[in-house]
């Protein structure tokens, strides 16, 4: 199974690294010039959080011309989710007649952006409790390590579905198959809305927003509106109650700077429109106001627009 993975940042180069050992060629793509030149130099390297162990793959190429990669039997889009629908346009010489698309993007609206481009038939979705950080340059620390879940739009356990499922397990990718692949999204949508936004704007790790009063009733506010909102949606979540799920996500990785923090500190776009501001379009189209969460949604934009944290005209 030929695999292209479009964004070879931190999500691409540790997937892009792990299925490369599966037997099968792996080719990503890229915009950043000094990314693509370091992985055909020397490959991707991986760093384990956990224990320090530095290990090569160098069975990987990567192009910043989609049409040097070809086209895919398995494409996987892991670019930030507010770039999907422009990503997957820009590097359509990758999808051909038989080629799958599997998205595990944060946020909502993956799904929608690559039915932009390609037939809804030719998508699947998921999600994955893997963690990466990229280091630099071909360089990437593989931290939480946690399942990958998988599934058809529509539910069904298609051949296809249990082949991707097989080579991540052939590749180390812990893998499962989910006929809820809608709830599947929203459940993690609920945690990145409980986490993400507080994180970024007080600049705590994850832990922390169990430890102050203030914070984790605006947390355990913030999850409560989305989870309305699926219910008014009709969504089925996976998780029966969000909150509590948050809270021991908040634990679990409690040392952990959000990708959101991280991006703000870094003076980065964030995924603040498609989590929190999935939250307020969602809602406004079933009649459910979400006041925390565009509060949350609003403070992120300001500290996106004005970065964190610099003295301002006037102070
Ligand atoms: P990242 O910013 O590290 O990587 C994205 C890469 O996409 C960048 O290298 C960027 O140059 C590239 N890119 C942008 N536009 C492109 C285009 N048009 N064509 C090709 N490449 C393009 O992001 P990440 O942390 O790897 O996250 C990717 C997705 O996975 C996000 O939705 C994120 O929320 C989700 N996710 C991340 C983690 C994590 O631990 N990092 C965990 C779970 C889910």
């Amino acid at each position: 199974m030929k695999i292209v993975i479009i964004g070879a940042g931190a999500m691409g180069s540790l997937y892009g690294a792990k299925l490369s050992t599966a037997e099968a060629p792996v080719y990503l793509l890229d915009v950043w010039p000094e990314q693509v030149r370091a992985i055909n130099e020397g490959g991707i390297t991986v760093e384990d959080a956990a224990s320090g162990a530095a290990e090569a793959y160098p069975k990987i190429r990567a192009f910043s011309d989609a049409a040097e990669a070809g086209e895919a039997d398995l494409a996987i889009v892991f670019v930030k989710s507010t770039l999907t629908a422009r990503a997957v346009r820009e590097n359509r010489a990758v999808f051909g007649e038989h080629t799958t698309v599997l998205t595990l993007q944060n946020g909502l609206g993956n799904v929608e952006g690559i039915a932009e481009t390609l037939p809804r038939g030719r998508i699947i979705a998921g999600t994955t409790a893997q963690g990466a950080t990229l280091l630099g340059p071909g360089r990437v620390r593989h931290g939480g390590k946690g399942k990958t879940v998988i599934g058809e739009l529509d539910g069904s356990v298609t051949e296809r579905i249990k082949a991707v499922a097989d080579l991540f397990n052939r590749a180390g990718l812990e893998t499962e198959i989910s006929a809820n692949v809608e709830g599947l999204i929203w459940d993690k949508l609920l945690v990145n809305v409980g986490i993400n936004a507080l994180t970024a704007i007080t600049g705590v790790p994850n832990g922390e927003l169990l430890l102050h009063e203030e914070l984790a009733e605006l947390l355990a506010a913030a999850v409560a509106e989305g989870e309305q909102v699926a219910g008014a949606k009709g969504v089925k979540l996976n998780i029966p109650d969000p909150v509590s799920h948050t809270r021991e996500v908040c634990a679990a990785t409690g040392k952990n700077r959000s990708s959101m923090l991280q991006d703000i500190l870094a003076g980065r776009p964030t995924e603040i429109d498609r989590i929190n501001g999935a939250i307020l379009r969602e809602g406004a189209a079933v009649g459910i106001a979400a006041p925390v969460n565009a509060v949350l949604h609003k403070l992120v934009t300001f500290l996106e627009k004005n970065g964190a944290g610099k003295p301002r005209r006037g102070m």
